[in-house]
């Protein structure tokens, strides 16, 4: 059996550049999710949050994964350092082992600051695994930045909305998604609207224009929070500049008011509540207690100590 690396390990490998430390833990991670050792990392990094956390998605297509190279390139000049979640929705495992790093986006391979991991979505049907989130979780501690991309397929979009601090969703020109949006409850979902490929002009101005006019016609679901709308370009560079700044400006507005404990810790319930439910059934899981807000012990201790009948 492979150790596992301590988190302090695993946070010197990440400053010094070497990514085989992270990749190995996450190969533990998946092989022997409840192991006590396992358990334990997680607690750690579960108590040392330090990423702030973006969710990325959209349909096929948009421009994700342009997006995220582009975004990443910038973030990068000033040394932040970044780990990749790419959610492959259709990818199906084999063998047990992990997908390699298989999304399109691309990274210098040679940058030790940043990490990229392609996941296989397959609890759900294009939703997020439980890896997945214990891979976040992990990665929150070890990078200034976590990019988790899924592809838009119904249920991820809330899945990355229940997983990630800030969800930046990507919408295509001319594709009618401001109608798509009011109509499919996605309306709640963003914190920042991008719409993609704004090179091509007119048909993205206006889609930009039409998805700002839908959010403003709907309820303040956010608390105080205006959700921007703006028109991008990965190619030319068009609309980054704002884009970047409205992502930090969503960070700094969690960052007050003890926004973003309460949001991860709704999360996490959300998590909790969620594994117990497919684990022991909605009747087993009407009983369990709520996880205590603010505590060391991570979700996945709870989820682990819960179905094995130890609390
Ligand atoms: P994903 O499936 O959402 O990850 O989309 P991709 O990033 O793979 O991009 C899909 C297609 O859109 C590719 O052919 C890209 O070259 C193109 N694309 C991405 N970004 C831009 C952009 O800013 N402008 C234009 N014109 N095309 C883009």
């Amino acid at each position: 059996m492979a150790a596992l690396p301590s988190l302090e390990t695993l946070q010197r490998a990440q400053k010094a550049g070497d990514k085989t430390p992270l990749a190995s833990a996450l190969a533990e991670l998946e092989r022997a999710p409840e192991a006590s050792a396992t358990l334990d990392l997680l607690d750690a990094a579960w108590s040392a949050p330090r990423a702030h956390v973006i969710g990325l998605t959209g349909p096929p297509g948009v421009g994700k994964s342009t997006l995220a190279g582009a975004l990443i390139g910038r973030w990068r000049q000033n040394g932040t350092s970044i780990g990749v979640i790419a959610v492959d929705p259709s990818s199906k495992r084999s063998g047990g082992a992990l997908l390699g790093d298989r999304t399109r986006l691309r990274t210098d391979p040679t940058d030790g600051g940043v990490f990229v991991r392609s996941m296989a979505a397959r609890d759900r049907l294009g939703g997020l695994a439980d890896l997945t989130l214990s891979a976040m979780v992990l990665m929150r501690a070890l990078f200034d930045r976590v990019l988790v991309e899924t592809v838009g397929v119904g249920q991820s979009e809330t899945d990355v909305a229940d997983t990630t601090d800030t969800v930046l969703f990507c919408v295509q020109p001319g594709s009618g998604d401001g109608v798509q949006f009011m109509k499919a409850g996605i309306v709640e979902i963003p914190d920042v609207v991008a719409v993609t490929k704004a090179d091509t002009g007119a048909v993205a101005t206006r889609t930009r224009s039409d998805l700002a006019g839908a959010l403003t016609l709907s309820p303040d679901a956010a608390g105080g929070w205006s959700v921007p709308v703006l028109a991008v370009s990965a190619q030319t560079g068009v609309g980054l500049d704002e884009l970047d700044a409205a992502i930090d400006r969503h960070a700094v507005w969690l960052g007050e008011a003890g926004r973003l404990s309460a949001r991860r810790q709704a999360q996490s319930e959300l998590w909790y509540r969620d594994a117990i439910r497919e684990r022991l059934g909605r009747d087993g899981a009407k009983t369990i207690p709520s996880l205590a807000a603010g505590s060391a012990v991570s979700p996945f201790r709870a989820i682990s100590d819960i179905v094995s009948g130890r609390r």
